[in-house]
């Protein structure tokens, strides 16, 4: 039987989890990348069990794991360095990575299963009859295309499928540094580590602090959209100084680069339109509240395949793939968005419900309800 054919557009959590998942079920695979190299942004990543099942899955678990710390603790601490906070993951797992890593995983596992990935190839639209148009020109015809293009996608554009696109009152510098002698010491002794992650809060700015391989430190500064000074990269250390005055010696050590975010939330009338599926930020960005956007990317793209599997009508198994993925999905976006909120309560008040939102019983069950889902396919 002649191999169905998919063109996806985009190579990143989403795209590439989608190729290793339908190349694995006898697909033809062609994967675009407008960049000229697979490099993503964002320094490093949280996955929790929910996406470390898809990773495993799809065969690039080893590889997007070696070297990564297991983040099971979580201190927040207030700008006087108090511990306010201690979060404590039990019973599954979760990773802080590189995220290069895990693209790099990804794509070795998609290569391996057969997939072609051209880079350079940007995608203008989509037609929901199955054609896909290439900036230089071409139009090519699929069984199935993938929008997996990220938050700015023009295949769902092209589609009008967006709904809502909101964006969110903060954002986020992410980068990675060096460890110091002194960070490295115990981290490499061939076995897998344990690592505690420290969220600082000085009024509206974070400070994330993670260890993420044997040799880097992943820093996630969050701050107000509005904050000027907060947002400028390279960082403006003198005024991430004054918030955090304990934290000079980390500061100093911040280096030219960094990337900054502003967060936002996506919702689409349909996550499908005839022989094409948008999946990933593309279909459902969120804020990285729960650390969740690249889990569920992972998880529906895996999910696409097996529907795809399951029948052989495209619009069919779209359809029952969205009636499957989106209540966990909607429910990831909901708990993110409201776990962002103490970001402008006062002070007081968010210490307050960040030291109590722990014993609750209810919001650590809605917290953890993703992580430790069991997603199709794995
Ligand atoms: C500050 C921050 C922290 C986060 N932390 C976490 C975390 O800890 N855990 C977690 O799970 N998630 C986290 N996320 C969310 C996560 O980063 C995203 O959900 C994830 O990267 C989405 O993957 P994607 O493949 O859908 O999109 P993207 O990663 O945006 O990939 C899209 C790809 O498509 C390519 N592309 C775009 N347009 C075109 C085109 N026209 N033609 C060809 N190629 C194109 C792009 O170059 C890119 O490679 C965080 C997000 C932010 C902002």
């Amino acid at each position: 039987m002649i191999p169905r054919h998919v063109e996806i557009v985009g190579a990143g959590f989403a795209g590439l989890t989608a190729a290793c998942a339908l190349a694995q079920r006898g697909w033809s695979v062609r994967v675009h990348e407008r960049a000229e190299r697979l490099r993503t942004t964002g320094a490093g990543i949280y996955v929790y069990e929910n996406g470390l099942r898809v990773l495993e899955a799809v065969g690039a678990y080893e590889c997007a794991v070696a070297g990564a710390p297991m983040a099971h603790t979580r201190e927040v601490r207030d700008d006087r360095n108090r511990v306010i906070a201690v979060h404590r993951w039990t019973g599954s797992r979760v990773f802080s990575i590189v995220r290069q890593n895990v693209i790099n995983a990804l794509a070795a596992a998609a290569v391996a299963a057969g997939t072609e990935i051209v880079t350079g190839s940007i995608a203008t639209e989509a037609s929901a009859a199955g054609e896909l148009a290439l900036a230089d020109g071409r139009r090519l015809r699929a069984d199935l295309i993938v929008g997996a293009d990220g938050s700015n996608s023009c295949v769902r554009d092209s589609l009008g499928l967006l709904v809502k696109r909101k964006h969110l009152v903060d954002g986020c510098t992410r980068l990675l540094m060096d460890k110091t002698p002194e960070e490295r010491s115990g981290a490499d002794d061939g076995k897998t580590i344990e690592t505690r992650t420290i969220e600082y809060w000085s009024g509206t700015r974070r400070v994330l602090y993670t260890p993420c391989s044997e040799t880097e430190i992943y820093i996630a500064l969050t701050m107000l959209h509005r904050d000027e000074a907060a947002k400028a990269v390279p960082v403006r250390k003198d005024t991430w100084k004054r918030a955090f005055p304990h934290l000079e010696p980390l500061i100093d050590r911040i280096g030219e680069q960094g990337r900054y975010d502003r967060f936002e939330l996506i919702k689409l009338r349909r996550w499908w339109a005839g022989r094409v599926a948008i999946i990933g930020d593309a279909a459902h960005a969120l804020p990285p509240n729960i650390g969740q956007g690249g889990g569920c990317a992972m998880m529906n793209a895996l999910s696409l395949a097996v529907h795809l599997d399951r029948e052989r009508d495209v619009a069919a198994a779209l359809a029952a793939w969205e009636r499957q993925e989106r209540p966990i999905t909607d429910h990831t976006q909901r708990i993110s968005v409201l776990l962002g909120l103490p970001t402008t309560w006062p002070p007081p008040l968010r210490a307050f419900a960040l030291a109590h939102a722990g014993r609750s019983k209810w919001l650590t069950r809605q917290r953890t309800r993703t992580a430790l889902h069991r997603p199709i396919g794995t």
